[in-house]
């Protein structure tokens, strides 16, 4: 059985057949997901599509991407939705400095104001970076010191020496389907040291479908295949892939309650 720790299917992408996308990520063994929220404006969206099954939650949060549309985000506004049953993590939140949708004022503020509400909640961050590993580093390294909080580097692309620093400060990661894409060698390298007890798999869906989708729309039924390849790169049966991945998730977002 594998998880997938990060999908959007509350997107227009999914409106026409979800139904059929859920059908086939169980014939695929997928048993549970997690719908990520990346704007908060999103959350009834996300809430309603979560609560039409069993074995898949929620997020609350803000992308980086949409930071400007909440540049006033306050704790106080996550924890809205924290106590709501299926809500298991906060996020995604972060940096992302490749694209630059948003100031970097209102995504520092951002991620801030989700730290806090980590914080507060008890519940897990989940984080996007992206060329800012710089800021990155310097901003989990202090926080973590002041007080730590359980974090997630989700669908991992930046740095050896993010990802060295995030591994010794107690961080989990998750590798998504650009594993499998042919040029992602140091995604690979990056993927085969990260400690064995912190990584998750995911598809990102809509995004990112590995090899051989590569290009079309990706949906959670493609998660095997990411463990495929990380058990290739770890020297894993794919079972020990299967089995590592979901206890870190549910080790990491311990809010979900794992069915028999
Ligand atoms: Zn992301």
């Amino acid at each position: 059985m594998f998880v997938d720790s990060h999908v959007n299917l509350h997107g227009e992408k999914f409106s026409d057949d979800l139904s059929a996308v859920r059908s086939r990520a169980a014939e695929a063994k997928v048993s549970a997901m997690l719908n990520i929220c990346c704007n908060i404006k999103d959350m009834p969206s996300v809430l309603d599509v979560v609560s039409q099954g069993e074995n898949i939650w929620a997020s609350v949060g803000t992308h980086p991407h949409d930071a400007k549309e909440n540049p006033e985000i306050t704790a106080a506004d996550i924890l809205a939705y924290t106590d709501h049953p299926k809500v298991i993590g906060i996020g995604e939140t972060g940096l992302d400095f490749h694209y630059n949708f948003s100031d970097r004022k209102a995504q520092l503020h951002n991620l801030m104001a989700h730290i806090d509400a980590v914080r507060e909640s008890g519940l897990p961050l989940i984080i996007h970076t992206r060329n800012a590993d710089e800021d990155m580093e310097e901003i989990l390294t202090r926080e973590m010191k002041k007080d730590p909080f359980k974090a997630l580097l989700h669908c991992y692309t930046s740095g050896e020496r993010l990802a060295r620093v995030a591994a010794e400060l107690g961080c989990y990661f998750s590798m998504s389907g650009i594993i499998t894409f042919k040029n992602a060698h140091d995604v690979r390298e990056i993927a085969s040291w990260i400690p064995e007890n912190r990584i998750m798999i995911e598809t990102d869906c809509p995004y990112l479908a590995p090899v051989p989708h590569r290009g079309r729309r990706c949906e959670p039924s493609m998660v095997p295949l990411v463990a495929e390849k990380l058990a290739e790169i770890r020297g894993w049966t794919i079972e020990e892939a299967a089995q590592k991945t979901t206890n870190a998730f549910y080790n990491f977002f311990d809010k979900a309650v794992r069915s028999s």
